[in-house]
């Protein structure tokens, strides 16, 4: 018999390896601006044509090559970025591996031009197919020039497989976005076809996305900043108000890689959760730097993953560090960053027994309340000025509808007093179906949700409450009794505090029993035990298992339990009062269940329906 193992020949080995390094021109764009930034360059152009099919061209300021360095670059397993055993450690983090130029050479036409400083010229070398065809001497400036051509021009299935040519660019782009992201001090060019795409001067990561996605994006940023012992979290949120109905910018970044991170996205997602539509998605782009024995990077190249040894504090730090930077924009009344998430880290298998659990540490900054309206908020613009008939129309009393907010001096602060003190009388208010009100502003007709108005109207009221301790309690003439089972009154036992803020008052008579001796002055006509019970209910469905939103919850279900209902007729000055009530809400756009409280009909559409 014959023997019937044959030893694939080099150049069918590099081709099947290459296939898993390099997927896409985009791959290959990805692979040579990392090596110019390995090299230490401070500006990268990158030239493509056909999206990358016929040409990728990366050219750098960095350090360039030995002659022996420029040729030995292409060879499987060169790398000049480990040395030691201990760099392994790197290989997985970084993913060197001296990979990616033996890959492309092996399935392109490469030309390289490398000059270091120090050599008076440089070396040209052509490479096709993993062959060398081309060596000779180059003048040129220091630095790098890889010209990858016809990308695939030995691997027809492959060539073939490329989807259209929007479609790789599309990629191109997404791998550029990456990279240039990162890396803000330096600078970067795309130009397609000719044509100059980007063009990103060194700055800073503000800057930077400015460049990559207009410089009205300025606007729309939330710096994010968290340190803690382990992790570090940094970049920009987008404001909830421009939250984007497709997935638009979402960018995690860890230790300056980018990774997709499902569990991690939701943290961020979750802090968002009262501010943006159900349909929406916040925009972000942060990096999250941790120890690098903390993680686990998939050494394959290609592959966006990691694995956090303890994902669960990341989740938790991301989370308030998302919170915290809402809520210093003051958009979001619920942050409560006194709370530590009440998370039980499991190490696992790894010994860490020996190193103490540091809890992420928010830092609180104590006299800061969102409700009030202080100077360090100047991004607060009074809704009303969105309605503008309203501000023709003085007279009344209608400070009071607001409450103390309107009080606060500093709420007017950079716009024309006369816009938010003018009243909005002899405003007509129409209710349809009893469950939507119907008001005219400047633009059209606005059309509001009643009981989802009154839930956020209520929602944002109890958050206060709770923050203030400041609930008013009405006193029960017949105290009725609770009854609970074991795991119900522990609960009961655990949300007592905040309840009491609440303005219920309630006694435990033993174990399973509570006496519900105040309730909360505008549950007027509402069963307390009922509601209790709801909020138990609620409470136990919504509860996650960092416990950061106890009191979003509570205000959640006691606002949707208390509100009023649609196919309740209210009077005019009831339907005025909420509408006021509304926008003096620090979101009066979305409900807190993520609803939509209300729509403006524009003459335009309303023109249209005439057409
Ligand atoms: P790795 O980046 O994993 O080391 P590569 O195949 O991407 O492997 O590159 C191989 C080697 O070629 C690098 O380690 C580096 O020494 C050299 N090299 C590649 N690109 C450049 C460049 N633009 N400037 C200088 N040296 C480079
Ligand atoms: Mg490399």
């Amino acid at each position: 018999m014959l023997d019937v193992i044959k030893l694939l020949p080099d150049s069918v080995a590099n081709q099947i390896a290459a296939g898993e390094v390099i997927q896409r021109p985009a791959s290959a764009v990805k692979e040579l601006m990392e090596n110019a930034l390995d090299a230490g360059a401070t500006q990268i152009d990158l030239v493509v044509k056909d999206a990358g099919k016929s040409l990728i061209m990366v050219t750098d300021n960095g350090c360039g090559m030995s002659e022996t360095d420029a040729r030995l670059c292409f060879e499987r397993h060169a790398t000049s970025k480990i040395s030691k055993a201990e760099d392994l450690f790197a290989i997985r983090t970084m993913g060197f591996r001296g990979e990616a130029l033996a890959s492309i050479a092996a399935i392109a036409q490469v030309e390289l031009k490398t000059r270091r400083k120090e050599d008076e010229v440089g070396v040209k070398i052509v490479n096709e197919g993993s062959v060398v065809k081309e060596q000779s001497l180059t003048p040129m400036q220091p630095g790098t020039t890889f010209s990858v051509k016809n990308l695939f021009f030995n691997v027809p299935a492959r060539r073939n497989f490329l989807k259209s040519p929007q479609a790789e660019m599309r990629h191109i782009i997404e791998e550029f976005t990456r990279v240039t992201l990162m890396n803000p001090e330096v600078g970067f060019t795309l130009t397609s076809d000719g044509k100059e795409l980007y063009h990103l001067y060194s700055g800073s990561l503000k800057q930077r996305i400015m460049g990559l996605f207009g410089s009205n994006y300025a606007e729309k940023l939330l710096p994010v900043n968290q340190d803690s012992e382990r992790v570090r979290i940094s970049g920009f949120i987008v404001k909830a108000e421009y939250a984007k109905k497709t997935r638009g910018e979402q960018y995690f970044f860890v230790n300056k890689r980018f990774i997709k991170h499902a569990y991690l996205h939701h943290a961020i997602e979750n802090a968002f959760m009262e501010m943006i539509p159900k349909d929406s998605f916040p925009g972000y782009f942060l990096n999250i730097e941790v120890d690098p024995s903390d993680i686990d990077i998939n050494i394959h190249p290609t592959k966006t993953e990691v694995n956090f040894l303890d994902v669960k504090l990341v989740y938790a730090i991301l989370h308030a560090a998302v919170r915290k930077a809402i809520g210093q924009h003051n958009l979001s009344p619920t942050i409560d960053f006194t709370e530590t998430p009440d998370l039980n880290i499991d190490f696992g298998e790894v010994s860490r027994a020996s190193r103490p659990l540091i809890m992420p540490k928010v830092p609180v900054d104590e006299s800061y309340n969102p409700f009030k309206q202080t100077t360090s908020n100047q991004e607060f613009k009074p809704k009303w000025n969105d309605f503008p008939q309203h501000r023709d129309k003085p007279s009344g009393d209608w400070r009071q509808l607001y409450g103390e907010r309107v009080d606060q001096p500093d709420i007017n602060k950079g716009v024309e007093t006369e816009t938010v003190d003018d009243p909005p009388a002899n405003t007509q208010y129409l209710q349809v179906n009893q469950t939507y009100i119907v008001t005219t502003v400047k633009s059209g007709i606005l059309l509001i949700d009643q009981h989802l108005a009154h839930t956020r109207v209520l929602f944002e009221k109890y958050l206060k409450e709770m923050e203030n301790h400041s609930g008013a309690s009405q006193q029960e003439l017949f105290p009725q009794a609770l009854s609970l089972n074991m795991n119900d009154a522990s609960l009961l036992k655990e949300l007592q505090p905040e309840l009491e803020n609440l303005g219920f008052v309630l006694e435990q008579a033993n174990p399973t029993t509570f006496m519900i001796n105040g309730t909360p002055s505008d549950s007027a006509g509402c069963d307390a035990v009922e509601l209790l019970e709801k909020i138990l209910d609620n409470y136990k469905i919504n509860r996650t298992d960092l416990q950061l939103d106890r009191k979003l919850n509570l205000a959640k279900t006691m606002a949707a339990q208390l509100s009023i209902k649609a196919q309740t007729r209210l009077t005019e000055p009831e339907m005025q009062n909420l509408v006021d009530q509304l926008f003096a809400c620090n979101v009066a756009e979305i409900a807190p269940n993520g609803k939509k409280i209300y729509v403006i009909m524009s003459v335009e559409d309303i023109m249209n329906r005439f057409g």
